[in-house]
């Protein structure tokens, strides 16, 4: 504990006195008493990576490595639109797997507030994840230009959000029809999930490449949804549009350095797997 709020003091000198406004890590108690006892007014968030890493050791051998299972799991995780979204398909995926009994998981629910809403901060602090984005290229899904586009300047994990958003709007979005006034084409789309049906608006001005939707991932994800992006390739857009791309995503914006503290945090999961 002491070496760690040596190490936590010895950051905060450096940044003079400026403390974080949000610290991620995995559930090590120590460092969490630390953070606590060190950086009084910053967030501690946990980290979704290790959680969702450490899941198929917590769920049993018949669903370790059932893709059903990992697929349905992380739609409720990654793709929830909403609080209650997540936790409505949480509850679904607890029945339809027969879960509910499951201490990890319901405890994991449970803190559920300490890493929910760490998502969107987690993507831009991978930092050191995000190296190999700075020289290699992924494997593309889709036959989309946009898709390359995004490819090109995207760290690795915002593009596998941006890929994911893709493969739902053509695979499971469809165009029900279009309205267009003074400009604004509205587009009404069907968004099919599992048994589950949506209609969503999205709002496109070609003259000036200004586009909304009704689910409103853009404006928390910073990553265009499914919705846009069914209309973007309808519209064979061949590029993102540049007021859709968020600097803080881009290859370019992963150069800029980081503090983070991996290096101390080890392999504990402790507190939440036994
Ligand atoms: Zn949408």
């Amino acid at each position: 504990m002491e070496s760690v709020q040596w190490l936590f003091n010895s950051f905060l000198i450096a940044m003079a006195n400026h403390m974080p406004k949000i610290v991620i890590t995995n559930q090590n108690p120590t460092i969490r008493q630390a953070i606590a006892d060190v950086f009084e007014t910053s967030i501690h968030r946990l980290c979704i990576w290790h959680i969702m890493r450490k899941l198929p050791n917590m769920v049993g051998c018949m669903l370790n490595g059932c893709e059903d299972f990992i697929e349905c799991i992380k739609g409720c995780v990654w793709a929830s639109n909403s609080p209650d979204e997540f936790e409505e398909s949480w509850g679904e995926m607890l029945e339809e797997f027969d879960l509910a009994d499951n201490e990890w998981l319901c405890h994991t629910y449970e803190i559920r507030e300490l890493w929910v809403h760490a998502m969107k901060s987690q993507r831009h602090c991978e930092h050191k994840a995000e190296n190999a984005s700075l020289t290699s290229l992924l494997k593309l899904k889709m036959s989309y230009e946009i898709e390359k586009h995004v490819r090109n300047i995207y760290t690795h994990t915002n593009f596998y959000v941006f890929q994911r958003q893709l493969y739902i709007g053509r695979m499971y979005c469809h165009v029900q029809g279009t309205t267009n006034v003074e400009g604004d084409r509205t587009y009404q789309i069907k968004h099919n999930y599992e048994s589950k049906t949506r209609i969503h608006y999205v709002v496109y001005n070609e003259c000036t490449s200004e586009c909304q939707c009704s689910c409103h991932i853009f404006d928390s994800d910073e990553i265009p949804c499914a919705h846009m992006l069914l209309v973007f390739t309808s519209n064979s857009l061949r590029e993102i549009l540049a007021s859709y791309i968020i600097n803080r995503w881009t290859k370019i914006a992963a150069k800029a350095p980081m503090y983070e503290f991996d290096n101390i945090m080890g392999d504990a999961y402790g507190e939440i797997a036994t």
